[in-house]
C-alpha cells in the first residue's frame, strides 16, 4: 500500500467530434471535480486535450468513465508516476482548436495526416541520413531537449508554424521526413500541414516523445536532453540509456537543464538557470528584476532552510 509515487499525471487527446461542446465541458468538469483531478482540459468540436493528475485510484476511475464512452473508448492515456499533484487546480475550457494551428483552411487528421510510426519504427528511420528530422514543437521546448540532429522550429507558438514550414522547409519537400512532438497531438496536424503544402514522404511519431521514452527496446535512444513538459514539473526525463545536458544556464552558459520562473512576479521570465546562477541572481533574469521590491526569491527559499 505504501508508494512513494501515489499520484499519476495522464497526458491524453483524441480527435473525433463532439457535438454541444459547453454540455460537455459542464458535465466533464463536474465528473473531474467529483473525481478530485486536477490539470488543463480543452474540448472542441474535433475532439478532446487534456493532462490531469490526481491519485492512481483517482486517475484509474477517469480513465474508466472516458473508455466506457464509445468516442473515447480506443483513445490512448500516457501516464507518468508522480509524488504529488501537477497542477494547481482544474480548468476545463471550450476552444475552437484542440491544439491552435489556426489555419484558415482547417486540417482533419481523420482525413489528412501523415504515416504513424511506433517507437521501433521511428528508431528505425532516424539511421536513414537522408532523412530530416523536424521538431513540432516550440522553440523554448526544443532547447533543453530534442532529437538528435532534429531541425530547431523557430516558433514560440504552435500557430506560427504555417509561416515558419513556408519560409524555411521548402529546400526538403522531396526528401523523407520525420515529426515529432511531446504526445502526438500537434503531428497529427503539423503533418498533414506539411504533405498540404507538398511534401511528398511525412511520417510522424506516434504518442510522441512520452511514449517514445517509456517503450521496453528503444528506451527514449538518439533523444537528448529532457523532454519539456505543460504543467508544475516542466520537463521529464526520456532516454534511459544516455544521458546527455543540451540546455545551457541563460547567465553563464553552463550545461543546464532546468527551466525556471522570474522572481520578480510581474517579469516570470521562464529561463534556464543552474544552481550557483539562482542564488547569485535571486533567481532573476535581469538585474532589474533581480532589485525588484517584489522580488520573491527569499521569501520562496526562506522555507527550504528549515526543511
Ligand atoms: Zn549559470
Ligand atoms: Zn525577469
Amino acid at each position: 500500500m505504501c508508494t512513494k509515487n501515489p499520484y499519476r499525471v495522464l497526458l491524453y487527446y483524441k480527435y473525433v467530434p463532439i457535438d454541444n461542446t459547453e454540455t460537455f465541458k459542464e458535465e466533464h468538469r463536474t465528473l473531474c471535480e467529483q473525481l478530485g483531478l486536477r490539470g488543463r482540459i480543452i474540448v472542441a468540436a474535433e475532439g478532446i486535450n487534456g493532462t490531469v493528475s490526481g491519485t492512481k485510484a483517482q486517475t484509474d476511475a477517469y480513465v474508466k468513465a472516458l473508455h466506457a464512452d464509445p468516442r473515447f473508448a480506443d483513445m490512448p492515456f500516457k501516464i507518468d508516476e508522480a509524488t504529488e499533484h501537477a497542477f494547481p487546480k482544474l480548468k476545463v475550457k471550450v476552444k475552437r482548436e484542440i491544439v491552435n494551428l489556426n489555419l484558415s483552411d482547417d486540417i482533419d487528421p481523420n482525413i489528412l495526416s501523415g504515416k504513424r510510426l511506433s517507437p521501433e519504427q521511428f528508431y528505425e528511420a532516424l539511421q536513414d541520413d537522408d532523412c530530416i528530422v523536424i521538431d513540432g514543437r516550440n522553440d523554448y521546448e526544443y532547447d533543453i531537449g530534442h532529437f538528435r540532429g532534429a531541425i530547431r522550429p523557430n516558433v514560440k507558438t504552435f500557430r506560427e508554424f504555417p509561416d515558419w514550414i513556408r519560409e524555411n522547409l521548402q529546400p526538403y519537400k522531396h526528401k523523407k521526413v520525420l515529426t515529432y512532438c511531446t504526445g502526438g497531438i500537434r503531428c497529427e496536424k503539423l503533418s498533414g500541414l506539411l504533405l498540404r503544402e507538398g511534401f511528398t514522404d511525412v511520417s510522424q511519431l506516434d504518442g510522441g516523445i512520452v511514449t517514445y521514452g517509456k517503450h521496453p527496446e528503444v528506451q527514449g535512444k538518439r533523444y537528448d536532453g529532457k523532454c519539456y513538459v505543460f504543467d508544475n514539473r516542466i520537463s521529464v526525463p526520456v532516454n534511459q540509456t544516455e544521458d546527455v545536458v543540451v540546455g545551457k544556464c541563460y547567465h553563464c552558459g553552463k550545461p543546464e537543464d532546468r527551466y525556471v520562473n522570474c522572481a520578480n512576479p510581474e517579469c516570470h521570465l521562464q529561463h534556464i538557470c543552474c544552481d550557483a546562477c539562482e542564488r547569485k541572481y535571486r533567481r532573476s533574469c535581469s538585474d532589474a528584476c533581480r532589485a525588484h521590491p517584489r522580488n520573491r526569491y527569499e521569501l520562496e527559499t526562506s522555507g527550504h532552510a528549515h526543511s
